[in-house]
């Protein structure tokens, strides 16, 4: 699996990280697939409040929202936009996947909630500036698979 990361998401991305310093901050990141087992990041969501410096666990209902308004303004064409997975940030360590964080991931994708698999991003600013991140994949009753990552900038 491809994920492209293009330049004005990572911008985005890297201002909110840039207020949040070394409080952890994520949300919901929406995807168009581009081809197969090819996506493309096209929005995310942001909870820039409810993250300590080693947890970030996101509103619920505000991403719900977020993620309706990208139902919108995508026309409802949920085969080609959709919810792609999680996103958080790692100020203070590395981009790997905390323990909590592989099992929150293995929670979402257990099938109860309607969700076949999720992407799980993770992010950090090395020198308040390069953005760093790691991707893997997530599928109810497989380990998690690294997935290839796709910057444009
Ligand atoms: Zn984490």
């Amino acid at each position: 699996m491809q994920l492209w990361l293009q330049a004005d998401v990572i911008r985005r991305m890297r201002r909110h990280m840039l207020r949040a310093g070394s409080r952890e901050i994520g949300g919901m990141i929406m995807g168009e697939q581009t081809g197969d087992q090819q996506f493309r990041v096209v929005d995310f969501s942001i909870d820039a409040t409810s993250g300590s410096p080693s947890n970030f666990t996101r509103d619920a209902e505000q991403h719900d929202q977020a993620l309706a308004e990208f139902f919108k303004t995508t026309g409802a064409d949920y085969h080609r936009f959709n919810y792609l997975g999680e996103w958080h940030t790692h100020p203070r360590f590395s981009v790997h996947p905390s323990l909590q964080d592989v099992h929150a991931m293995q929670d979402l994708v257990d099938g109860s909630g309607g969700v076949d698999f999720a992407v799980l991003l993770i992010a950090r600013l090395k020198w308040f500036w390069r953005f760093e991140s790691s991707a893997h994949l997530f599928v109810d009753g497989y380990v998690p698979s690294a997935i290839t990552q796709i910057y444009d900038n």
